[in-house]
């Protein structure tokens, strides 16, 4: 009785079926091929806003056995906040305007800059300054492909693929000419390339990395901030950020980070 119930309650509604809801846990949606960043390795989550999330889910009251894991590629971000499939997601998730219209975020935890890569020896391509005519690579729903298209769609051609791990392939099989996103994403793909692929080093944008959670749960963006604070002054943000990017040719920069987190929409 009570599954024919269920069968017939997932007809009508999905999200109650995409939702494994389970008690005492927390689900927290991270990427899972970004070296670094959020890196599914071997069953384990390893990367920044692994431990970020880690930090916060510990102050929220959950030990690491009471988190569920699950992939944000970028495209879903919003729908699985929305749906209700995540509480909270940590994906290199920059606050956006348009965002906040289906989300809410706390942070920033950490300020970005969208870069360039490029294949080992490129001599053309030395900035933004250079794409005129060039192929490039970015991910669907992300902001580093909205800014191509605002920025050099009249000289630019765009492929849009649904992982940055899939615009790395793109640039070493001659596809395209560079990979654009940001700069600590790119440096932990450059860093698993054995030396073939480099970063340009020219950032062009902001982008400030919040926690996105369900819009308007302000009670819940405090109590986050509370805790991303907390990790940066007892100085656990500076060690996660070090023990990340370890043997990775990348430097934060220190005019935005650490950022000072603010009170949520
Ligand atoms: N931070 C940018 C964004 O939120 C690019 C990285 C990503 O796609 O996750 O869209």
């Amino acid at each position: 009785m009570l599954a024919a119930l269920c069968a017939l309650a997932c007809v009508f509604s999905l999200a109650a079926c995409g939702s494994d809801k389970e008690e005492g846990k927390i689900r927290i949606g991270i990427k899972f091929d970004q070296p670094g960043l959020g890196f599914k390795k071997a069953g384990t989550y390893v990367g920044f806003d692994v431990d970020v999330a880690q930090y916060i889910a510990g102050k929220l009251g959950y030990e690491e056995d009471q988190i569920i894991w699950k992939e944000a590629p970028s495209k879903q971000r919003e729908a699985m906040l929305q749906n209700g499939d995540v509480d909270m997601i940590l994906a290199s998730y920059s606050i956006t305007d348009e965002r906040e219209k289906a989300v809410s975020f706390a942070g920033p935890y950490f300020v970005a800059g969208q870069d360039l890569m490029v294949r080992k020896g490129e001599t053309a391509i030395k900035g933004p300054q250079d794409l005129n005519g060039k192929r490039l690579c970015s991910v669907t729903g992300s902001t580093s492909a909205v800014t191509v298209k605002k920025r050099f769609a009249s000289e630019v051609q765009l492929m849009e693929q649904p992982g940055y791990a899939e615009c790395a392939t793109a640039l070493f099989s001659g596809i395209v000419d560079a990979v654009t996103t940001d700069d600590i994403i790119l440096a932990g793909l450059a860093a698993q390339s054995r030396g073939r692929l480099s970063l340009v080093g020219r950032p062009f944008t902001q982008e400030r990395y919040g926690v996105g959670i369900k819009k308007g749960d302000k009670e819940l963006a405090r109590r986050i901030n509370d805790a991303i604070n907390d990790m940066e002054s007892n100085g656990s943000w500076q060690r996660a950020l070090e023990q990340n990017t370890r043997g990775v040719h990348f430097k934060p920069d220190a005019r935005y980070n650490p950022p000072v987190p603010k009170e949520g929409e």
